[in-house]
């Protein structure tokens, strides 16, 4: 036998967050974003859930080839454009849309030799600093794109550094209208959370990414609880073994938790080098046989205690919900001083995963 951990991507629950998104930003096209192996739920199995999407955004040539090969024949973009000039014989080749945020790239593309003009979405960097081409540079940077006989549509698109904070995107905006002023040409600016609170924004098209995998943008459950968006991944285990507990006994390393008095615990087969974060403190949230209850003690490699004052019936095999329709990603993100997107990024590879 396996260990019993697994974790279980949800199909029709992709589907749902996509119509979401839908609903929000209902005049502009989707750019699903399925980067990091689509926020670790696996390219493959996120496809399904995802193909009533109009583009998928990602980074790495090798997971657009990947798409392509899955029978996905839309657009593909390229949220980093590209690296080196062979990269753009696979960007020819494979019919991917690129972003260009600098002049070395243009270069590269004045001196390829393409099939056919790549299309590209011209980034200006608003704030984020960290890509693209300052309001003031962004005209010029334009006309050089338009009079390249290697670039055909140019998408205008930004990011945001805010989007899901205080500071919000109203600056960003602003030296947005400014660089790209006269400028005519469909725009992109909005990730998850502009796509959520900030319509102003959504433009011709949206580029969420975390809203797809029912994260929350700011790393708060109850920031997006009524928006209709579920949970897309459940990691789940059992109980492999139980111990009772006297008044002033320990567990675990470090003896980071003291039984105040007699309590029934349970060892569930999951750690840190499953992906579960090493940080999650005593009290993170975890079900054990749909009933909610907490960690206790540190999280080892392989294993975590978890009380089971709340169910006491369970023994052995029970079966635990890390994460998933019961305990949202974003409150065991939370109680480890990260948030939901790192999560799901980092479930290790002895994880056997699988889609319904
Ligand atoms: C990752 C990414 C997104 C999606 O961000 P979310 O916060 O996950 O919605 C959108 N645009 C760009 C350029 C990105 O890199």
């Amino acid at each position: 036998m396996p260990r019993p951990i697994s974790a279980t991507v949800h199909t029709a629950a992709l589907a749902n967050n996509l119509a979401v998104v839908r609903r929000f930003a209902p005049r502009s096209k989707v750019w699903a974003v399925v980067k990091a192996n689509a926020y670790g739920h696996g390219l493959a199995r996120a496809f399904p859930g995802l193909r009533a999407t109009d583009g998928f955004g990602l980074l790495d040539l090798d997971e657009a080839v990947r798409l392509r090969e899955l029978g996905w024949a839309g657009p593909i973009l390229l949220l980093e454009g590209f690296f080196k000039p062979s990269d753009l014989d696979i960007v020819d080749r494979y019919s991917l849309t690129t972003t260009v945020h600098c002049d070395e790239q243009l270069r590269m593309i004045e001196l390829a030799r393409l099939s056919r003009p790549l299309n590209v979405q011209l980034k200006m960097n608003t704030g984020m600093n960290r890509l693209g081409y300052t309001p003031d540079k962004y005209r010029v940077a334009w006309e050089r794109a338009r009079s390249s006989t290697g670039v055909g549509q140019i998408v205008l698109m930004t990011h945001f550094s805010d989007a899901d904070g205080e500071r919000g995107v109203e600056h960003q905006v602003a030296a947005f209208e400014r660089g790209a002023d006269g400028i005519a040409g469909m725009r992109s600016l909005a990730n998850s959370a502009a796509t959520l609170w900030h319509p102003a924004t959504h433009f011709d098209w949206v580029r969420p990414g975390i809203m797809l995998y029912g994260g929350s943008p700011t790393g708060v459950h109850a920031d997006i609880a009524t928006s209709g968006l579920q949970a897309t991944m459940t990691l789940s285990t059992e109980i492999i073994a139980t111990q009772m507990l006297g008044s002033g006994d320990t567990v675990g390393y470090g003896s980071r938790f003291t039984a105040e008095g007699p309590m029934r615990i349970g060892v569930i087969a999951c750690g840190y080098a499953d992906g579960y974060p090493r940080h999650a403190r005593t009290g993170t949230p975890v079900a054990v046989n749909g009933v909610r209850t907490r960690t206790i003690g540190r999280v080892s490699m392989d294993m975590i205690a978890v009380d089971l004052t709340p169910v006491p019936d369970a023994g052995i095999g029970a079966h635990v919900e890390l994460w998933g329709p019961t305990i949202s990603i974003d409150d065991v993100a939370a109680a480890s001083e990260t948030i939901g997107y790192e999560l799901m990024c980092a479930v290790t590879t002895r994880v056997p995963v699988r889609a319904d």
